[in-house]
């Protein structure tokens, strides 16, 4: 194949044109923050599987072996509800490679961030540089994302100039605390919990 018919990219972040031998194969998330392996929950089967009787005794043989619920739950959709969907992590080919080198910087100090498990105490204690960084690792994944293609973000600026410490835009990052009431696996072991207490009072 001659160079011609190589296909053109648009870089997301310097928007410039490039051949695809010229893109980079980016991770979104960071491939350090847990996307290397990812699936896809069937939520369906998920509701189906925790009525059905034959899971259902399944449950209740290893709870009486003495098997913790979470371990179950967890098996269980590992073993019959994902199935694995990206199994090198997802990627994109949305950036050149010198933008993606450029990004690097601040996938350093978000997976300091992630590592510390975003605690408030700990993340406190960054410099002031750092913490742009970090947000601003969050809103170039955004670049990369296959839903957001036809988007055009009023952050990518930000993003560029590294000292910019100022995005008055319309895009806003929330943070959610995980637990129990958040996480799918969390509603699913407690929804364990439940059934194997009411199959015990029958
Ligand atoms: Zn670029």
């Amino acid at each position: 194949m001659d160079d011609s018919q190589e296909k053109i990219y648009r870089c997301k972040l310097c928007d410039s044109l490039f051949k695809d031998s010229d893109m980079s194969e980016e991770h979104y998330p960071a491939r350090s923050t847990g996307n290397e392996d990812i699936v896809a929950l069937d939520i369906i089967k998920m509701f189906e599987t925790m009525q059905s009787e034959k899971v259902y005794s399944e449950i209740e043989k290893r709870l009486n072996a003495g098997e913790k619920s979470e371990d179950i739950a967890g098996n269980i959709s590992d073993s019959q509800l994902t199935t694995s969907l990206y199994p090198k992590g997802r990627t994109a080919r949305t950036l050149c490679r010198k933008c993606n080198t450029f990004l690097g910087k601040y996938d350093k100090a978000y997976l300091r961030f992630f590592d510390l498990d975003g605690n408030p105490k700990a993340i406190k204690g960054f410099q002031r540089q750092t913490k742009y960084q970090v947000i601003k690792a969050i809103y170039a994944k955004f670049l990369s994302l296959p839903e957001t293609q036809n988007e055009k973000f009023d952050f990518v600026d930000f993003i560029r100039d590294e000292n910019e410490t100022s995005y008055n835009g319309k895009w806003k990052l929330y943070f959610v605390k995980r637990d129990k009431r958040s996480d799918l696996m969390g509603i699913q072991t407690s929804h364990l919990k439940q059934m194997s207490q009411r199959k015990s009072s029958i």
